[in-house]
């Protein structure tokens, strides 16, 4: 077993993570808020977290993968109503397109999915601890607030002190529900039923109503993973409040520390602007496939940047990954088909140690190209034994297997080089043994309009289409 090192926002450094048991990994992501199609934004986290998942396998721990779905809050609530349909039914039409979106993008489902709904008990007991030990208080209007002022360590997570956080609620808090509140920054653990929620409400001893966003994660978390964990996880607009907040509602009530690590994945924009539905830009797997790309290809444009650094979504990173995709695709189909076992790297180990500093997949998929690039033109000159050739198949399939990639569906079709290429590739070869680098370059230029790239080698050239 070997631990992996991951950025830890709490610190602020670089911590080495193993589990805490010795044995499993316990992690919680925060998952979707299901009242729409998930995006390529939230699958930028998603696939994060999955690959956090795969590499920590492949270095030999157990994990233990818990993702809720939330399914009560204002827009779910809204959007059922809206459809005409009671909670329940609209929240799983759009849990199972999650689900399928996931598969597309081999996203492995998590051991555990709670959901909000079915958890409502749990949340109720755990407001009750947060009553019982003076950390919340019922305002007049009737809905509990969590009283953030005797909650000694808040802020610890964002970094921020409390009058940051108490300036931050002032300037935020617009809605008229939350008046009563003792202080501006306090947030609702339980909220008293409106007639703009339906039907949606549940006895408390508090009276009738739903609980907030932020007590779901912090009860099903600790149902799941016990009231102290390895690791939780989301998007960076997650830190504050809503992971700030999960620390002071299950530290509040346990005393213990509740995630020992906090791994927050930076956003990914879209043609260098934020996501947003008033721009139009907010993409989905759908869209990505009408454009011709394979699920598959998304995946690879969401690795190709480190996770703590915005990366930006454009239609030419696809493409630039579609080609890298086909390359990978080449290199299989020199490699035997059979793969004898299911652990070892072998050459690959670089690509794993760099996934296991820091999820460095960027400089990973850097490596994964240069060794299969070196191992083809030992393949295609013979140089390698049986042995070798098997042991290179098998660091090969579980390198990709850590990444979750899978190889393009039809390489040999979409690789069959039309003659006219041929001819033109012909042509420029001839130009390049003739030293007419003039020739050479405006046919590299004719084939790239055409769709193909010719790479030169030690002995002869390569075509990829584009
Ligand atoms: P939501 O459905 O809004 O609760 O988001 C689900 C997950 O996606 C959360 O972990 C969010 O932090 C994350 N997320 C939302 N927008 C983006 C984005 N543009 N880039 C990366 N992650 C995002
Ligand atoms: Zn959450």
């Amino acid at each position: 077993m070997r631990p992996i090192n991951l950025y830890n926002t709490l610190t602020r450094t670089i911590e080495s993570l193993d589990p805490m048991d010795g044995e499993c990994l316990r992690f919680y992501c925060c998952g979707p808020t299901v009242y729409g199609r998930a995006h390529v934004g939230n699958f930028r986290t998603f696939v994060m977290q999955d690959v956090f998942r795969r590499v920590v396998e492949a270095a030999g721990m157990k994990t233990q993968h818990v993702r809720n779905v939330t399914n009560v809050d204002d827009k779910t609530i809204r959007g059922s109503m809206e459809a005409g349909q009671s909670l329940e039914e609209f929240t799983e039409y759009w849990t199972r397109l999650l689900h399928a979106d996931c598969e597309s993008l081999a996203i492995l489902p998590p051991h555990q999915e709670p959901s909000a709904i079915a958890h409502v008990p749990e949340q109720i007991e755990l407001i009750g601890q947060l009553m019982e030990k003076g950390l919340a208080y019922q305002s007049e209007n009737g809905s509990i607030y969590y009283r953030i002022s005797a909650f000694e360590e808040y802020g610890k997570l964002c970094h921020l002190n409390k009058d940051d956080v108490r300036h931050n609620a002032d300037r935020r808090l617009n809605t008229s529900d939350e008046y009563d509140k003792e202080n501006a920054s306090d947030f609702a653990l339980w909220k008293i039923w409106r007639e703009e929620d339906g039907d949606n409400a549940w006895d408390s001893p508090w009276g009738r109503g739903r609980p907030g966003w932020h007590i779901e994660c912090s009860a099903m978390s600790m149902k799941y993973l016990g009231e102290s964990f390895d690791m939780h996880s989301g998007g960076v607009d997650l830190i504050f409040p809503h992971h700030e907040n999960e620390i002071a509602q299950s530290e509040g009530a346990t005393g213990k520390t509740f995630a020992r690590h906090w791994f927050h994945v930076a956003h990914l924009k879209v043609e260098g602007e934020k996501m947003s539905k008033s721009i139009g830009n907010l993409y989905t797997v759908d869209d990505v496939e009408s454009w011709g790309f394979e699920p598959n290809d998304l995946r690879y444009a969401l690795l190709a940047g480190h996770y703590r650094q915005p990366l930006n979504f454009t239609k030419d990173s696809l493409n630039a990954c579609r080609s890298a995709r086909r390359r990978l695709g080449q290199f299989a189909e020199l490699l035997p088909v059979e793969v004898d076992s299911d652990s070892g790297f072998f050459l690959f180990e670089p690509v794993l140690d760099a996934l296991l500093d820091d999820l460095n997949t960027p400089k990973a998929l850097g490596l994964l190209h240069s060794i299969t690039q070196e191992a083809s033109s030992d393949l295609k000159t013979g140089k390698l034994s049986s042995e070798e050739m098997a042991s290179l198949a098998t660091g090969f399939h579980n390198v990709l297997k850590a990444f979750g990639l899978d190889l393009p569906q039809s390489e040999a079709e979409s690789q069959e080089v039309p003659e006219t290429i041929k001819a033109l590739a012909e042509q420029r070869a001839a130009a390049r043994v003739g030293k007419d680098w003039a020739e050479a370059d405006r046919l590299r230029d004719e084939l790239g309009q055409a769709g193909w790239e010719m790479r030169d080698q030690a002995d002869g050239y390569e075509l990829t289409k584009l």
